[in-house]
């Protein structure tokens, strides 16, 4: 594999499946820990009300935390509300908090409702950038398991939209319709997003079922996915009840390393 080098533009990464549990905040919080640890700068939005992702990152987000919400409904900069993660150098986190569930109905009445997030990540790129602070190199959204004006607010904020499948029965049921949804915003919203990353997690290696899913998912996207599959691990479902990434929880556990060298081959890959 090539050596890791930093991207030539930041990479907008939303990481999204309409479906729930299949491991969007999981493949999230340790891409980005993965990817801060080998030197990135990584900045994680937490656009889910339940805020999981925080949580798992260890950063604030009782209601009162200035958060995403802040960001999108009230105009507060982007900088006002980002928490370092206390566990990583060079990650950082806009922290969700349970407001946002009523996001999505406030978003409907107000301007330019769905380029909200776009707008506050240029200005905070240009904020870092006055300030001394350096570029980001990534920024991954973890997104609710709906297709609502939060998720859409995340298409139109990235360039690229990496797509967890969990290898188990219907694991492709519902595909269809969230790229029937992604070529709706191409349309009409960001004719710069692409499906440009699919990862296979919760590989159980011992079921022919996860074999064959895998199969098939490879078969459809041949470009998309990843080499590296990510396996079920215990380690990587006990590591966010500690309020960490399984990265820093345990590093040389076999989930640790599956998210490490998924996290080397995304960033080995050309950005858009
Ligand atoms: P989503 O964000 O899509 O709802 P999560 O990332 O929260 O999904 O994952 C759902 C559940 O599965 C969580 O309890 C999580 O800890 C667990 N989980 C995710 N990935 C793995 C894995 N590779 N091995 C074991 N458990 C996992
Ligand atoms: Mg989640």
């Amino acid at each position: 594999q090539r050596p890791l080098s930093r991207p030539e533009n930041t990479r907008y990464i939303t990481v999204s499946n309409q479906k729930g549990g299949v491991g969007k905040t999981t493949t999230t919080v340790n891409f980005a820990a993965a990817l801060a640890k080998s030197g990135f700068e990584v900045l994680v939005v937490d656009i889910d009300p339940q805020g999981n992702a925080s949580t798992a990152l260890g950063v604030d987000h009782r209601s009162e935390v200035p958060s995403v919400y802040d960001v999108l409904i009230n105009d507060k900069p982007m900088a006002e509300i980002v928490a370092p993660c206390p566990d990583l150098e060079r990650l950082t986190v806009a922290p969700a908090t349970i407001d946002l569930a009523g996001a999505e109905i406030e978003l409907v009445s107000l301007v330019a409702r769905e380029q909200r997030l776009r707008r506050a990540l240029e200005e905070y790129e240009t904020y870092r950038a006055e300030n001394g602070q350096p570029r980001l190199d990534f920024v991954l959204v973890d997104c609710p398991p709906s297709l609502g004006l939060l998720t859409v607010n995340a298409f139109v904020a990235s360039r690229e939209v990496l797509i967890p499948i969990q290898c188990e029965y219907y694991a492709l049921e519902g595909l269809s319709q969230l790229l029937k949804n992604i070529q709706m915003i191409q349309k009409h919203l960001n004719s710069a997003l692409v499906v440009s990353t699919i990862l296979l997690t919760m590989y159980d290696g011992r079921t022919n079922l996860a074999a064959q899913v895998a199969d098939e998912v490879r078969q459809h996207f041949p470009e998309e996915v990843l080499k590296s599959v990510i396996p079920r691990s215990v380690r990587i479902s006990e590591a966010p009840s500690y309020q960490q990434s399984v990265i820093t929880y345990d590093p040389s556990s076999t989930g640790a390393l599956a998210y490490l060298e998924a996290a080397a081959e995304l960033a080995s890959r050309p950005g858009r």
